[in-house]
């Protein structure tokens, strides 16, 4: 009987893996070890550029160490994305924190993302650069399974949880 042949990282699949991000000086920035790992559709952009081409053409039980530079992470560090705005700009309501996440509008009204950079008084700083932006990410990443993404979830752009259910 011939072994089928392994599942490999294609555009098309649903990946899980597990991950730790650490910068440079391998402090850990963020892991999925210890908690469920993380469901990707491969192809749709769900990950960084530098981790989704390292892991095509990978199969289950792989694991890579990466080095991936900002140009294939989060980006260069834009100085330009850095405002300071009043604090009548935001809802009354909420209060802000660094590293709370809004959508906006730039001028020509294309919509995008601001994280809280610092608050001071009534002067809120925002910055449109990820936090990640303009770091080097090193990844160690392990595929835990492969399976096709249901046609739903290829219209969508994303993976529904185990076995395609909607999640959301
Ligand atoms: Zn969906």
């Amino acid at each position: 009987m011939p072994n089928p042949a392994p599942q490999r990282i294609a555009d098309g699949k649903v990946v899980t893996i597990h991950y730790t991000l650490t910068d440079e000086a391998g402090i850990t920035i963020d892991s999925s070890r210890g908690s469920p790992p993380l469901d990707y559709l491969h192809g749709a952009r769900n990950i960084v550029p530098g981790l989704e081409s390292a892991l095509l053409g990978k199969a289950v039980g792989e694991r890579l160490n990466l080095r991936i530079p900002p140009e294939e992470g989060y980006g260069p560090y834009n100085p330009k994305g850095v405002q300071r705005v009043p604090r009548e700009s935001f809802p009354d309501d909420i209060e802000l924190e660094p590293g709370m996440q809004f959508s906006a509008e730039d001028e020509s009204g294309r919509g995008v993302t601001i994280w809280i950079a610092e608050v001071e008084g009534e002067v809120v700083t925002i910055d449109q650069n990820h936090p990640l932006a303009g770091k080097v990410l090193c990844f160690d990443v392990s595929v835990e399974q492969i399976r096709d993404a249901t046609l739903e979830e290829m219209s969508h752009g994303h993976p529904h949880g185990p076995g395609g259910h909607h999640h959301h």
